[in-house]
């Protein structure tokens, strides 16, 4: 009989656990240690060349780092996994080690502002030909796909304006042009959302937000075939962006309540997203699990949760933030989500604060819009946080 595959909360809690790590020590030992001893020269040699498993240094590889990428692989249900030191050096890392002067990357307007840079400033100064296409136009992106491509590179839901990403059929569409399918699933989680069992090649996460789960560490993690994730692995062991073993124990510990958190903070994004619909001085509202959400159908169909991210607009603009957010009472004013706390953040002065109005407009972010990232607070004291926090408007 085969054995039963356990479900993301017993994968969140035990996945990677197993390895004897530190005598019988229940929890992962962190290991400082940057380098590893070999008294025989020939096994030395035999785990530097990759025929035996072990350590050498600590760019490398390291034992407590490698029990939380294990952790986010069974998650995301890869076949291999490797780390960095951010999310942005997991997203740079993969797309320098992916692309050479005379490549083509398709991708969306409304990539994480990081990514943004790299598509804008960074690697066009490297021979790469840049596409980026209108978010929610899945036409247009198949139409530049068609014209060939070496990496699609995706982001849904996206942040701050939660436009949703047929991520299958944009995946098929992808491969048909030859291209390897990247997806930022930071905002999703795998909780929510599996970009490789909808076709992605690539997955990756800024373990930062959601997977940390408590704003207190920084790290990246791509996950996919064997193949790419030991390109990316080859990369960013020279380049030099490796994940922190401490800042590994972290993300590994609240990898953990991953599921619990998620579970709770799209319940909560639901409740106040369908709470701020009708109220006088919010003048919209951008959340995937609204049926009158452009992308929700979509959403229904490829995720398993709507996420813990919102948008709203506000009547009155930037005066109208001005007033707004310092009158928050459960929720912190940071460039953030994701947290076990409520974050609120306006995108004209955080995310997007490089961009022009026109710009801004142009992206679907008014002046007014508030982005909201919803904690495991009780949800009664969320609606009556945001109620009084509306009255200051
Ligand atoms: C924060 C974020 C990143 C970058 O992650 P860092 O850990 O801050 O480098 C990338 N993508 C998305 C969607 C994010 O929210």
């Amino acid at each position: 009989m085969s054995e039963k595959v356990p479900t993301p909360g017993t994968q969140a809690v035990w996945a990677g656990e197993h390895r004897a790590l530190g005598g019988d020590a229940t929890q992962v030992p962190v290991i400082h240690s940057v380098s590893y001893g070999y008294g025989e020269v020939e096994q030395w040699k035999s785990v530097a060349v990759g025929e035996e498993a072990g350590h050498i240094y600590g760019r490398n590889s390291n034992p407590t780092v490698a029990v939380f990428e294990e952790k986010v692989r069974v998650l995301e249900g890869g076949k291999a996994a490797t780390s960095a030191s951010t999310g942005m050096a997991a997203i740079s890392n993969s797309l320098f080690a992916l692309l050479a002067p005379g490549k083509r990357v398709v991708s969306i307007k409304d990539t994480y502002g990081g990514t943004n840079r790299v598509f804008a400033d960074y690697l066009p100064q490297y021979g790469v030909d840049i596409e980026l296409c209108e978010t929610d136009d899945h036409e247009q992106i198949e139409a530049e796909l068609a014209k060939g491509c070496d990496v699609l590179y995706l982001e849904t839901p996206t942040n701050p304006t939660l436009k949703v990403l047929d991520l299958a059929r944009l995946a098929k569409a992808g491969h048909d042009a030859g291209a390897v399918v990247i997806v930022d699933n930071t905002v999703a989680t795998p909780i929510n959302q599996k970009p490789l069992e909808l076709g992605a090649d690539l997955v990756i996460h800024s373990a930062t937000k959601f997977l940390g789960g408590h704003a207190d560490a920084l790290g990246g993690v791509v996950v996919g075939s064997e193949e790419l994730v030991e390109k990316v692995y080859a990369y960013r062991e020279i380049n030099g962006a490796t994940l922190h073993p401490m800042a590994a124990y972290l993300l590994l510990r609240g990898t953990k309540t991953l599921h619990l958190r998620i579970e709770r903070q799209n319940q909560n994004a639901q409740a106040v997203a369908e709470h701020l619909l009708n109220q006088p001085r919010v003048t919209s509202v951008n959340y995937p699990g609204l049926s009158g959400h452009a992308g929700h159908e979509v959403a229904a169909k490829q995720m398993t949760g709507f996420g813990g991210m919102l948008s709203f607009g506000l009547e009155g603009d930037l005066d109208a933030v001005r007033k707004f957010i310092p009158a928050m009472r459960h929720a912190h004013a940071a460039a953030n989500l994701g947290a076990v706390e409520t974050i609120v953040a306006a995108p004209a002065t955080s995310s997007h604060v490089e961009c022009t109005e026109e710009e801004r407009a142009a992206l679907g972010i008014p002046e007014g819009l508030i982005r909201y990232s919803a904690g495991i607070e009780d949800i009664e004291d969320l609606i009556a946080d945001l109620d009084q926090a509306l009255k200051a408007v």
